[in-house]
C-alpha cells in the first residue's frame, strides 16, 4: 500500500483536504466574513498547516555512526550499528531511530525525533476539523429548515460543496480520532506501531514452542517514563517544537530484562520478519509499516545442527527458501 503511493500525492491529499474543508466553510457562511471569526478561522487553518509541515519535514532521527552496544547488530545497507528499536525503512532507505512507521500521508518516516510532531498533527486535526464538522452540521440544519427556498436564495452549488464538506470532515474526524487513540495507547504501553506487530509475532512464535514462556516486552516501564520517551515533558508535549525525551539510542528498560528486543528467533523458526503471509489479528503485515524485512532480518552464527528441524515451521509459514536453509541450517536468524 505504501509503495503504490506516488511521492507527492501523499502530501497533496491531506493539504487539499484541509484547504477544502476549511475554505468551503468560508463560502457557506458569508455572513461571518466581516467579523473576527474569519481571521480566527484562517489562522486556525494556517496553524494546522504549520503543524503538518513540521510533521512532514522534521527528520525522524539518524543513527549516530559512533554508536555501539553489547549486541552490535549492523545494518547491511547503512553500515551502522543499530540501536534497539531502530529499523531500516524501505521508503527512506536508511535506518530510522525508534521507528514507529513510515507515513505515506506525510511522505516521511515517523521515528524518535518527529513522533511528537506526528501526534500533535493528529491532535490538531481532531480539534480544527471538529470545529469544521460542527460548522457543516449547522449549515445542514439550516438548509433542511429552509428546504422550500427558491434557488436564488439557496445556490445549488453550495449544497454540493457543503455535502462533500460534511462527508469529508466526518470521515477525517472518525479515522484520525481512531488513529490518535491507537497511538495514545501505544505511547502509554511504551510501544511503537512496529513493536505492537513484533509483540504479537514474538508471542505467536513462542506459543508454538512453550506457551508458558512468552517473551516480555522490555520497554513498557512506568506511565511517566513511557510518555517521556515518546513525547518528552508532559506539559510541553503540545508545544509545536517540543521533542522527545531520549536521543533514540538508549531507552529505559525493565531492570530484570537483559535480552535484546525483539527476542532472538528460536532455532527452528525462520524468517522472523520476512515471512510473507503472517499478519497480526488486526491484519497488519510488517511491511505495511515500511520496515524493510529483508534488511532487518540479520543472521548470526549458531552451533551446527541447531536449525535441523526447520521443516515444521517452513510448512506452517511457507516463507521463501531462506539463506539459512541453503547453507545447511547452520545459521539462525535474530531480528534487529
Ligand atoms: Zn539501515
Ligand atoms: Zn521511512
Amino acid at each position: 500500500m505504501i509503495k503504490s503511493f506516488p511521492y507527492k500525492l501523499g502530501v497533496i491529499i491531506p493539504t487539499g483536504t484541509i484547504l477544502y474543508i476549511g475554505l468551503v466553510l468560508v463560502v457557506l457562511f458569508p455572513q461571518y466574513t466581516q467579523t473576527k471569526i474569519l481571521p480566527a478561522w484562517l489562522g486556525a487553518l494556517a496553524w494546522l498547516l504549520l503543524i503538518y509541515w513540521l510533521a512532514c519535514t522534521t527528520d525522524p532521527g539518524y543513527v549516530n555512526p559512533e554508536f555501539t552496544d553489547e549486541w552490535e547488530v549492523k545494518c547491511k545497507v547503512c553500515d551502522v550499528i543499530k540501536p534497539e528499536r531502530a529499523h531500516h525503512c524501505k521508503e527512506c532507505n536508511r535506518c530510522v531511530l525508534r521507528m514507529d512507521h513510515h507515513c505515506p500521508w506525510t511522505n516521511n518516516c515517523v521515528g524518535n525525533n518527529n513522533f511528537p510532531h506526528f501526534m500533535r498533527f493528529l491532535g490538531w486535526v481532531i480539534i480544527v476539523n471538529g470545529v469544521a464538522l460542527a460548522g457543516y452540521f449547522v449549515y445542514w440544519v439550516r438548509v433542511l429548515d429552509d428546504w422550500g427556498m427558491p434557488g436564488y436564495l439557496m445556490p445549488r452549488y453550495k449544497l454540493v460543496l457543503g455535502l462533500l464538506g460534511l462527508i469529508g470532515s466526518l470521515l477525517v474526524e472518525i479515522t484520525i480520532t481512531l488513529l490518535f487513540l491507537r497511538s495514545i495507547l501505544n505511547i502509554v504501553s511504551g510501544q511503537t506501531q512496529i513493536e505492537s506487530w513484533e509483540i504479537e509475532r514474538a508471542n505467536t512464535i513462542a506459543r508454538r514452542i512453550d506457551p508458558s514462556n512468552l517473551p516480555e516486552f522490555p520497554f513498557d516501564v512506568t506511565l511517566g517514563l513511557n510518555w517521556s520517551v515518546a513525547m518528552g515533558n508532559f506539559f510541553l508535549s503540545w508545544w509545536p517544537w517540543a521533542g522527545p525525551g531520549t536521543d533514540g539510542h538508549d531507552f529505559p528498560k525493565l531492570f530484570y530484562t537483559s535480552v535484546r528486543w525483539p527476542p532472538a528467533t528460536p532455532e527452528n523458526v525462520h524468517d522472523w520478519y520476512t515471512v510473507k503471509r503472517w499478519r497480526t489479528s488486526e491484519g497488519d503485515n510488517i511491511t505495511d509499516f515500511g520496515v524493510d524485512a529483508e534488511i532487518d532480518d540479520v543472521e548470526v552464527e549458531v552451533p551446527p545442527g541447531a536449525a535441523e528441524d526447520a521443516a515444521t515451521e517452513q510448512i506452517e509459514d511457507k516463507p521463501k527458501a531462506s539463506p539459512a536453509k541453503k547453507r545447511g541450517g547452520r545459521k539462525k536468524k535474530v531480528s534487529s
